[in-house]
């Protein structure tokens, strides 16, 4: 989601925190901010936009002095991106200061309670929350910073990666995580520390590390061995120190290639971060404030009227089956490129969903105007926090995924649908169309998908196998049925888009009306056929193929028996029910785009001709 550093040592904390911040920026750069310990007091400067635009504006307002400090380089979840909520965030006294990556889900609860307390807040983050808590804490029970962000942390549900001082004991720093990366990084004979988000803003400095695990806190101190506690049990941990042998590049991409594959295996993290503080397995609830706050206008809607461009636009052909099926709710799904043209019909009775990873989707924001200028109630679900989208619609929900560098386009995918599941299961179970048995099913399915993505992920090798058979084929047709067509349209996209294969996603029965006639020893045909998903008539679409000679390629739920003695190649998923299977028969075939591509020489993060935002239209 973000990036954070921070030093505590002997040297200018200043260059190394915003050389650093600058290594991060892949991790989110819509503001970034830092703070000194200048001897005396704290210095800060924050702001939206990039690291050279903090540059501009601390040249101007700080004299960048000192030994201690933190850095942040923001993706925005909580609050839009602006010069307040940017981090680091003070305490209400102005002596604790923190920098945090992650989302802390009961922050309004815990905001409620210390409004009561006497707290005010300055901006819409839930990391203001947090150092306030900290702060009561630590004036409730008279401990130590270290204690206080203890204590307070096992308050909080949520994910984060924090790094806290206090100005008035500024020889250490507190560091948490559970959830979201942090790296400290070990100075020679303990003069200096580093922390980050990964190691690539100490990597010159020194090439020892230490990873903190999930539920472990540290405090650091120079001189001192790092103390390291798990946070709800206070008992030490035995930190591993780590040698480091990456390089600044591999760093950055987390050890992988590429940025598209570090994101492919980032999916169970940001399908997490998705739901997370929406979906409440054990209350049974959904949680979404904008389709709560706006519930009417949902249950008296004719219909649902989806426009996306591109992988957005799959998204929500995955969405008009889950809506239709579970919410019973008409849904069409449009281009917006061809809805703000052509005159649509449109009502106060209608609901408008518009998709867009980035939120900036030219045609996707001329569609929203139009639909209005007509009267209709828009909902927008985006990626980017306080983008021309998310302003411009009534109401909407983030997906959470953190950025999304490599422009073909792979967990902004799978956490739309999951963001598009969450409000059909929402509204399906005030509309009563599904039981609450099959209600509280769907819930503990979805929350089950991140551990199935990894699992799906597991099938890397042998899809790296299948593909070094398949990389010189100059077609490709990609087929299923459902809730799987649009998996199949997808799939031929990543294709298309990286590798600069010709490729063709089709509704498996619509073979029959015209691309048969591509079929012969030379094609390779992706089939999705999952067992719940009209599994039979698959089955015959693939013998119809096979009867032609072509090499088929089977997406199959483990266990699978019947397509595996007719297909070339199977690849397994999971089981899950039919609804959810597009969360994981994706994966495979991102995996097999990917692998293609590499296998080609393609520029695979930039692929030609194409750019992460469409801006123009
Ligand atoms: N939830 C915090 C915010 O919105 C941190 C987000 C991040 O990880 O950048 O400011």
């Amino acid at each position: 989601m973000c990036g954070i550093t921070g030093y505590i040592g002997y040297r200018d904390a200043y260059p190394i925190i915003i050389n650093g911040l600058q290594r991060l920026e892949y991790r989110g750069y819509d503001s970034a901010g830092i703070v000194l310990y200048d001897g005396n007091d704290i210095v800060l400067s924050k702001t939206k936009g990039k690291v050279s635009d903090l540059l501009e504006k601390a040249a101007k307002e700080i004299s960048p002095k000192g030994n201690l400090g933190i850095g942040h380089t923001r993706w925005a979840t909580h609050g839009v991106p602006n010069d307040v909520n940017s981090h680091p965030h003070t305490s209400q006294s102005g002596n604790l200061v923190i920098v945090h990556n992650g989302i802390i889900e009961n922050y309004d609860t815990l905001k409620k309670e210390l409004i009561n307390r006497g707290y005010s807040f300055k901006s819409d983050t839930d990391t203001e929350v947090l150092i306030n808590l900290i702060e009561e804490v630590q004036k409730e029970n008279d401990v130590k910073l270290g204690k206080a962000v203890q204590i307070a942390l096992n308050q909080v549900i949520g994910a984060y990666a924090i790094a806290v001082f206090d100005k008035n004991k500024p020889d250490e720093i507190v560091v948490a995580r559970l959830g979201s990366p942090i790296a400290i990084g070990i100075g020679k004979d303990k003069k200096e520390f580093f922390v980050a988000s990964d190691a690539s803003p100490f990597i010159e400095y020194t090439k020892e590390a230490i990873y903190l695990e999930d539920e472990e806190m540290a405090i650091i101190r120079v001189g001192k061995k790092v103390k390291i506690r798990k946070i709800h049990d206070d008992s030490l941990v035995d930190a591993s120190v780590q040698k480091l042998q990456m390089n600044l590049e591999q760093i950055e991409k987390g050890g992988y290639e590429h940025f598209m594959l570090k994101e492919i295996y980032e999916q169970p993290r940001a399908i997490t971060d998705t739901y997370r503080g929406r979906l409440l397995r054990e209350d049974g609830i959904i949680k979404m404030m904008g389709v709560e706050d706006n519930m009417k206008k949902f249950l008296n809607a004719d219909r649902i009227i989806i426009v996306a461009c591109g992988t957005s636009w799959h998204a929500g052909l995955v969405a008009e089956y889950i809506f239709e099926d579970l919410a019973r709710i008409p849904v069409e799904v449009e281009y917006a490129s061809e809805f703000r043209y052509r005159n649509p019909v449109i009502t106060e009775n209608d609901i408008i969903i518009a998709i867009s990873q980035s939120g900036e989707t030219a045609d996707t924001l001329a569609a929203i105007k139009l639909a209005k200028s007509r009267g209709a109630f828009v909902f927008g679900v985006c990626n980017v926090v306080g983008s021309s989208i998310a302003r411009e619609t009534h109401a909407g929900a983030y997906t959470h995924a953190g950025p999304e560098i490599g422009v073909a386009s792979t967990k902004a995918f799978t956490t739309q649908i999951t963001v598009l599941s969450l409000i059909a299961l929402r509204l399906a179970r005030a509309k009563g169309t599904v039981s609450s048995s099959d209600y509280r099913y769907y819930l503990q399915e979805l929350e089950l998908i991140p551990e199935k993505v990894k699992m799906a992920l597991t099938s890397d090798d042998h899809i790296k196998k299948i593909s070094e058979i398949y990389k010189d084929a100059t077609n490709f047709l990609y087929l299923g049925r459902g809730y799987n067509f649009p998996v199949a349209l997808e799939g031929a996209l990543k294709l298309k888009e990286i590798s600069y294969i010709h490729a063709e996603g089709y509704p498996a029965a619509e073979m029959k009306h015209g691309p048969i006639a591509l079929i012969d020893e030379n094609m390779p045909i992706v089939v999705i056929a999952t067992s719940k998903g009209h599994y039979e008539k698959v089955v015959s679409n693939i013998q119809e193929i096979k009867s032609r000679s072509g090499q088929i390629i089977a997406v199959v739920t483990e266990g699978d028996v019947q397509v595996k003695e007719i297909a070339d190649h199977v690849i397994e998923i999971p089981e899950t029910n039919e609804g959810f299977t597009p969360l994981l028969t994706t994966i495979p075939l991102q995996l097999l785009s990917y692998h293609i591509a590499v296998m080609r020489n393609c520029n695979v993060d930039q692929p030609r001709n194409l750019a992460k935002s469409v801006t123009v239209e």
